[in-house]
C-alpha cells in the first residue's frame, strides 16, 4: 500500500485497508485486531451479526456485498458503512432505519460503469438522480463511490474503470449535490489494489491477501 501511495505522489494515510472477512472465524478476525486491524468488510448481514458478537466491540464493520432491501433494516443497525447502494430505494430505506442511530450512517453508491447485465450498481447516467435524493438525508451520509469491476487476474485491464470512476466521483464533486462528500472511493481487491491506490482509491476491500483462499462458493459474487 505504501508503495503504491508513493508511486502516485499520494500520502500512504490517505487510504484505508478494509479487511474483508467473510467466511473467516471470529478467532481469526479478533487475531488481526490485535495485530491492528480494526476494520472490516462482509458481505452478508446475517454472517456479520453472529460474527459482531462474538469478536466484540473493538472492531468497525463495512458491508461490501449486495444488500437486499429487505436486510436494510438491520443493515443500518450493524454497519458504519454500506459501500453497496445500488437504487433510490435502498438509500430511502436505509435512511428510514438508521434514524435510531448515534452516528449518521455512512453511505457509497456502487456504480456500474461497464452496465453489465446481471450486476450489481447504478449507470452513470442514474448517478445524479441518487445523488439529488440525499439532499434531504438526516441520518445518513452519501461519502463517495464504490466499484467492483469484472473479475481479471491481470490488475491493469482493471486500471481504466478505476480512472473513470475517479473522474465520475470528480464530476459529481463539481455539482455539489448538498449532504454528499465526495471523500471516498472504493475501488481495488486482493489482485488490483496496487492499481486502485495508484488512482486514487481510499478505501481498498481485501480478503484473500490476508486470510488466504475462502471455501469456493464465498467468491460467487465475483463469478
Ligand atoms: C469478497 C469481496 C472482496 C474481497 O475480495 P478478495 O479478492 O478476497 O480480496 C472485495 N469486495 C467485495 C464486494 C467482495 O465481495
Amino acid at each position: 500500500m505504501s508503495a503504491a501511495s508513493r508511486r502516485a505522489g499520494r500520502q500512504p494515510e490517505s487510504t484505508r485497508l478494509v479487511a474483508v472477512s467473510k467466511t473467516v472465524e471470529p478467532s481469526r478476525i479478533r487475531e488481526a485486531c490485535l495485530a491492528g486491524q480494526m476494520l472490516f468488510g462482509e458481505n452478508r448481514v446475517q454472517e456479520a451479526r453472529s460474527k459482531q458478537e462474538a469478536v466484540g466491540p473493538s472492531a468497525v464493520w463495512h458491508l461490501v456485498g449486495h444488500l437486499q432491501r429487505n436486510k436494510s433494516k438491520e443493515a443500518a443497525r450493524l454497519f458504519q458503512m454500506i459501500h453497496s447502494v445500488d437504487s433510490l430505494g435502498l438509500l430511502h430505506d436505509l435512511e428510514r432505519h438508521a434514524a435510531g442511530r448515534q452516528e449518521p450512517l455512512e453511505a457509497l453508491i456502487q456504480v456500474n460503469l461497464a452496465a453489465e447485465p446481471g450486476k450489481h450498481g447504478v449507470g452513470r447516467e442514474e448517478l445524479p438522480e441518487i445523488l439529488a435524493a440525499a439532499a434531504g438525508m438526516r441520518h445518513i451520509k452519501v461519502q463517495g463511490l464504490m466499484i467492483l469491476p469484472p473479475y481479471d487476474p491481470e490488475p491493469e485491464r482493471s486500471r481504466p474503470q478505476f480512472r473513470e470512476l475517479a473522474e465520475l466521483a470528480a464530476e459529481m464533486d463539481r455539482r455539489k449535490f448538498e449532504n454528499v462528500s465526495m471523500r471516498e472511493l472504493s475501488m481495488g481487491m486482493s489482485e488490483d489494489f496496487e492499481v486502485a491506490i495508484e488512482e486514487g482509491s481510499t478505501l481498498i476491500r481485501i480478503g484473500r491477501a490476508l486470510f488466504g483462499e475462502r471455501p469456493p462458493v464465498a467468491n460467487k459474487e465475483r463469478a
